[in-house]
């Protein structure tokens, strides 16, 4: 009997944030499920591809782009972002400075790229290390940042303990 191929649909997916605040550790428990202490920082940007199982007959691709945080502002991040269909911006919920910076994050988004309707690429805001005590954000300011600057979702995370990784990607 003939099979027929599922409908598979490619995705590009950008992750960005400040350096360190755990973009590779949070690619790599999506993807592998693992997890080590130290990732060399990323130069460029690293890529990985996930494929997410919808039901019996349908997948989709998610390719990743895992930015180096030392690029925003460059005119290289308007090549990365090219094309995206969604992105995650984080920061270290133990790093206020990460924080303030998820909205320049945002704006250099915004105005680098946009969907070919010319619509907003759909941003995550997603607060990583929540496995940390001593955090220098409050859930208050979180909520409002997600609210005012048109995030579809925010969400704590913990790529170290695995903490709403794959619940956060869906
Ligand atoms: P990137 O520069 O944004 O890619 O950050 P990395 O993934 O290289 O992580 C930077 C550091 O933060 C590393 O020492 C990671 O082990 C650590 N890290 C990443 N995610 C978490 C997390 O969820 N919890 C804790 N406690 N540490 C994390
Ligand atoms: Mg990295």
């Amino acid at each position: 009997s003939e099979i027929t191929a599922a409908p598979e649909k490619l995705f590009k997916v950008i992750i960005i944030g400040d350096p360190t605040v755990g973009k590779t550790s949070f690619v790599q428990r999506y993807v592998e499920n693992s997890y080590k202490r130290d990732y060399k920082g990323t130069v460029g940007v690293d890529f990985a591809l996930k494929v997410v199982k919808w039901s019996e007959t349908r997948t989709a691709k998610l390719q990743l782009w895992d930015i180096a945080g030392q690029e925003r502002f460059t005119w290289m991040t308007r090549v990365y972002y090219k094309d995206s269909h969604g992105c995650v911006i984080m920061f270290d919920l133990t790093n206020r400075n990460s924080f303030i910076n998820s909205l320049k994050w945002k704006r250099d988004v915004d105005s680098k790229c946009r969907l070919p309707d010319g619509s907003p690429i759909p941003c995550m805001l997603l607060a990583n290390k929540c496995d940390l005590q001593h955090r220098q954000v409050d859930q208050m300011e979180i909520e409002e940042l997600y609210k005012e600057h048109n995030f579809i979702g925010w969400t704590e995370t913990s790529a170290k303990e695995g903490i709403m990784v794959d619940d956060s990607m869906k």
